[in-house]
């Protein structure tokens, strides 16, 4: 099954044409200022596998914590966030907002990142994969998510 999302206002919606490479709760200050959240959840995806449909997103550039470019991507009418762009990361990606799913449950983070900035009133679950900033992917991803990364930076 495709995961669908959509902004809040419907002028933009898109499809996921693959699975997600890995899901990241991620607990930064930029997360949550731009979602007005405790913490983002974050689809990492190949862009080529994020299908829109209707208005393309407007975007804000600002500088990410790795000192790289961070655009963000929001719906010109209702200014619902859809993803980001990290241009740190190797090959063309989208970081998919989750709640932006028609069906948010529909994903489960595999870590959360940026602990160190976590609330905390926050519990994560017993077990959670946890990392006060950032990590080796190729400690934490499996082998066919890093075979896909590879293919896409090629
Ligand atoms: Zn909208
Ligand atoms: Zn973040």
């Amino acid at each position: 099954m495709r995961l669908k999302g959509r902004c809040t206002c419907g002028a933009i919606r898109y499809e996921l044409t693959a699975k997600p490479l890995i899901v990241h709760a991620c607990h930064c200050r930029d997360c949550q200022r731009l979602t007005g959240g405790a913490f983002v959840v974050n689809v990492w995806i190949e862009a080529k596998h994020v299908r829109t449909k209707g208005a393309g997103p407007q975007s804000y550039g600002l500088k990410g914590g790795s000192g790289k470019r961070h655009d963000v991507f929001f719906c010109g009418t209702c200014g619902t966030y859809v993803w980001s762009r990290y241009h740190v990361v190797p090959g063309d990606c989208l970081f998919v907002r989750a709640g932006t799913l028609d069906v948010p449950s529909a994903v489960t983070p595999d870590v959360h990142i940026f602990t160190r900035s976590k609330v905390p009133w926050l519990d994560l679950p017993e077990g959670a994969r946890t990392f006060s900033s950032i990590y080796k992917l190729d400690r934490v991803w499996p082998a066919e998510s890093l075979a896909r990364l590879r293919r896409n930076a090629a």
